[in-house]
C-alpha cells in the first residue's frame, strides 16, 4: 500500500513546499521538482516583492502545518494603513476590529522556513535545477530539464501537483486538452520594487505598524516593514501614458517624479536613484482557468491555477487555503484522489475566480478611493453597521481577510453591500446623518431583499 502512495510537486515556491509538508504528514513518497537552485544552500534570490502581507487563510494553513509560532515571531503585525497624502498629512485607517491585523512577512524567509520543514522528512527528495518542460496527458509522465547535466528525463507520475506559479508548465500542458477553458490578461500598470532602509539607529523610520499607502489617482506606492527595520516599498504605475514608467527616462526624472508626486519619502529613500535603475519593472497578471484538474490525477494549485493582481494582499493566502480545503477534503473523503482531485476543482474553482474580480475591485479602491471623501464616509458608516448588526452585516474586507468565508460568497457580498451604499449614500445630507434612522431603514429593507 505504501509503495502506491506516492506523488510528485512541480514547483517549491510558497504553495509547492506547504503543500509538500501536507502530503509528507500523510506518509507520501513526494518528489519535489524546482526549476531554481536549493534555497537553502544558496540563499534567497527574490525577484520579487520580499514581504507578503499574512491574514487568516494563511495563518490558518500555517498553523495546520505545525509551523505558526516559527513564523509568528518574525512577522509583523499591520492592524491599519496610513495613507499619505500628497500634502504631506497622514491618516491612520483601521483594517478592522480592535486585535485584527494582518501581518508582513518575508517571502524568502517563510519559504525557506517550508522547504526545511518539508525537507526535514525522510519520505520527501527535491530536484533542484529541474524545470518541469511538460506532463504528459495521455500517460501518467512527466519531463524535466535537468539543468546541472543538460539532460531532459521523462518520469513516472501518477500524482502530479503543479504548484510551478503563474507560468505553469503544467497548466501549458492541460491548455491543449479539450474543454480546458483558460484566459489570461495583464494589468496596464507594473510595478516597481523601492526600499526604505532602516533609520541610523536600526528603526524604522515610518510607524511599522502599518501598511503605508501613497494614493495618486491612476497610480500609488505601498509600503510594508521589514523585520530588519526596513521597508519594501513598492511602486505600482501604467507602463505607458502621461504618468508611466515609460516617462521616466533618467536619474533626474526619477528624482523629479518622486520629488513631485510623492514628496514625503524623497528624504526616506537614499539609495532612490539606484533602486529605481537597478530594481526591473514587472508585470501583473491575471490567470483564470477552468477545471483545475486532469483526469484526477493532476491538479493545478495556487498561481498556477488562480494567479491575481496584489491588491487584496490574498495570492499567497488563496495559495495556502488550496491546501488547507484539500486537506480537509482528504480527511472526509479518504485519499481517493480519482474523486477528491475533480471534487476540489469543481468545488474550489469558483473561489479563485471570485478573488481575482475582488483584487481588480481593490485596485481602484487603494489607488483611488481611500483618500476621497464619499469612500471615507462609506467606512464609517460600514463600521457603523457592522457594531450595530454584528451578526447580519460584516465588512467585505473583514470577511476576505479576517475569516474563511469561501471568496465566492464575499464577491456575491461586495456586489450587494454596493447595492446597499448605492442607496444610503443617495440620502440628502448623508454626511450629517450617517448614523440616522434613515440609514437606518435603508439597511433594514436591503437585509430583506438580500
Ligand atoms: C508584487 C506582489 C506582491 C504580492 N503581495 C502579496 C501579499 O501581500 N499577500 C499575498 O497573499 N500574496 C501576495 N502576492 C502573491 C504571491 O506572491 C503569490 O500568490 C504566491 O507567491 C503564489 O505562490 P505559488 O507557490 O503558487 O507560486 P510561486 O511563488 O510563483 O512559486 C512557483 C515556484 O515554481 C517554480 N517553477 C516555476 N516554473 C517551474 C517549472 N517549469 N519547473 C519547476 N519549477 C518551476 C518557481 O521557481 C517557484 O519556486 C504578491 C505578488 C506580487 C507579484
Amino acid at each position: 500500500m505504501r509503495e502506491s502512495k506516492t506523488a510528485v510537486v512541480v514547483g517549491a515556491g510558497l504553495v509547492g513546499s506547504l503543500w509538500t509538508v501536507f502530503l509528507a504528514r500523510r506518509g507520501y513518497q513526494v518528489k519535489v521538482f524546482e526549476r531554481r537552485p536549493d534555497m537553502r544552500s544558496s540563499g534567497y534570490k527574490g525577484g520579487r516583492s520580499i514581504n507578503l502581507a499574512m491574514s487568516e487563510r494563511g495563518w490558518r494553513a500555517i498553523e495546520k502545518a505545525g509551523i505558526r509560532d516559527q513564523i509568528e515571531k518574525v512577522a509583523i503585525p499591520m492592524p491599519g494603513r496610513m495613507i499619505h497624502n500628497i500634502s504631506g498629512q497622514n491618516a491612520f485607517q483601521p483594517y478592522g476590529k480592535e486585535n485584527e491585523a494582518i501581518y508582513s512577512v518575508s517571502r524568502g524567509g517563510l519559504n525557506l522556513e517550508l522547504l526545511r520543514i518539508a525537507g526535514s522528512y525522510p519520505n520527501v527528495e527535491f530536484y533542484f535545477e529541474h524545470q518541469c518542460l511538460g506532463a504528459d496527458t495521455g500517460k501518467p509522465e512527466i519531463t524535466f530539464l535537468d539543468h546541472t547535466t543538460g539532460q531532459t528525463k521523462t518520469t513516472e507520475a501518477p500524482l502530479i501537483f503543479a504548484t510551478d506559479g503563474a507560468h505553469s508548465a503544467v497548466r501549458y500542458s492541460l491548455q491543449r486538452t479539450d474543454r480546458f477553458n483558460y484566459r489570461q490578461f495583464y494589468l496596464d500598470h507594473g510595478y516597481k520594487e523601492l526600499t526604505i532602509p532602516p533609520a541610523a539607529d536600526g528603526k524604522h523610520r515610518i510607524n511599522p505598524e502599518a501598511l503605508h499607502i501613497w494614493p495618486r489617482g491612476n497610480f500609488m506606492m505601498i509600503a510594508l516593514p521589514n523585520a530588519d527595520g526596513s521597508f519594501t516599498a513598492t511602486l505600482f504605475l501604467p507602463f505607458e501614458g502621461d504618468i508611466s514608467f515609460r516617462q521616466i527616462r533618467n536619474d533626474e526624472d526619477v528624482v523629479a517624479f518622486f520629488q513631485r508626486y510623492f514628496p514625503d519619502t524623497v528624504e526616506l529613500m537614499p539609495d532612490l536613484v539606484q533602486d529605481f535603475n537597478r530594481n526591473p519593472t514587472s508585470s501583473l497578471i491575471t490567470v483564470n482557468c477552468d477545471p483545475w484538474q486532469w483526469q484526477g490525477r493532476i491538479l493545478l494549485l495556487g498561481d498556477s491555477a488562480h494567479a491575481i493582481v496584489p491588491f487584496y494582499g490574498q495570492g499567497m493566502n488563496a495559495g495556502f487555503e488550496d491546501c488547507t480545503i484539500l486537506d480537509n477534503m482528504l480527511d472526509e473523503m479518504g485519499e481517493n484522489w480519482s474523486e477528491v482531485i475533480p471534487a476540489f476543482s469543481r468545488a474550489h474553482s469558483r473561489n479563485g475566480h471570485a478573488i481575482a474580480e475582488l483584487a481588480q475591485r481593490n485596485f481602484i479602491e487603494m489607488r483611488d478611493l481611500v483618500a476621497d471623501p464619499k469612500f471615507l464616509l462609506r467606512k464609517k458608516i460600514t463600521a457603523w453597521l457592522h457594531e450595530k448588526y454584528p451578526s447580519d452585516f460584516m465588512p467585505v474586507y473583514s470577511m476576505v481577510t479576517f475569516s474563511n468565508t469561501p471568496y465566492h460568497r464575499a464577491l456575491q457580498e461586495d456586489d450587494a453591500q454596493n447595492r446597499l451604499f448605492d442607496s444610503i449614500l443617495a440620502i440628502p445630507d448623508v454626511e450629517s446623518e450617517w448614523n440616522s434612522e434613515a440609514v437606518d431603514n435603508v439597511f433594514k429593507n436591503w437585509l430583506k431583499t438580500r
